[in-house]
């Protein structure tokens, strides 16, 4: 079983190159900030718990997140791989993931993480709540929220991976199909 994570601040790109990827390499992509908003949408208790924190730029609990992940694994036996989008998000997230997988021998086989700037994410949220909708990308207090989260809890991942030897870096400023091109010279 493959395991790729797909990195990157918000608006980075993923949900973008996810789709391209999960198809060309035959994955199940996995996207935590989807599967949220489908619980939100349908109401769900544990969307209506998630809804106030992402409505407010914050994360919701390690534990939940790390409870849908494990639900998808077990119910996807037969893939051949899985690309994870928007998990894991912080250190005890990772190492939840890490020691999933180390049950069963495996391990993460590689981060693509696309970098972007700050002003880069502002401008791109701020087009994407345009065409979206989405409620945490339409006031700039809870963008730069998530932007500020992303620093203070996110980007110290980026040593950790880098520590385990995975890290690969994808200058996120590119066109789509050169970030894209970029990520399939880097999977191999
Ligand atoms: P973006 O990458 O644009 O921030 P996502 O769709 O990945 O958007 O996530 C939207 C929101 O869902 C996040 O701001 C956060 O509140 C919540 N979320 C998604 N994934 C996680 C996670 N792994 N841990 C905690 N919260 C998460």
């Amino acid at each position: 079983m493959k395991y790729y994570i797909l990195f990157g601040p918000p608006g980075a790109g993923k949900g973008t190159q996810a789709k391209f990827i999960a198809e060309k390499y035959n994955l199940l992509h996995i996207s935590t900030g989807d599967l949220l908003r489908k619980e939100m949408a349908a109401g769900t208790p544990l969307g209506l718990q998630a809804k106030q924190l992402i409505d407010g730029g914050n994360l919701v609990p390690d534990e939940v997140v790390v409870g849908m992940i494990k639900n998808t694994f077990a119910l996807n036996k037969d893939v051949s791989g899985f690309l994870l989008d928007g998990f894991p998000r912080t250190i005890a997230q990772a190492q939840k993931l890490d020691e999933m997988l180390a049950e069963n021998g495996e391990k993460v086989d590689k981060v693509l993480s696309l970098a972007i700037k700050d002003e880069t994410i502002f401008e791109r949220i701020a087009k994407r709540a345009q065409i979206e909708g989405r409620k945490d990308d339409a006031d700039p207090k809870t963008i730069q929220n998530r932007i500020d989260t992303y620093h203070e809890k996110t980007e110290p991942l980026i040593e950790y991976y880098k520590e385990k030897g995975n890290y690969c870096e994808i200058p996120g400023e590119q066109t789509i199909e050169e970030v894209f091109s970029d990520i399939c010279r880097t999977i191999g």
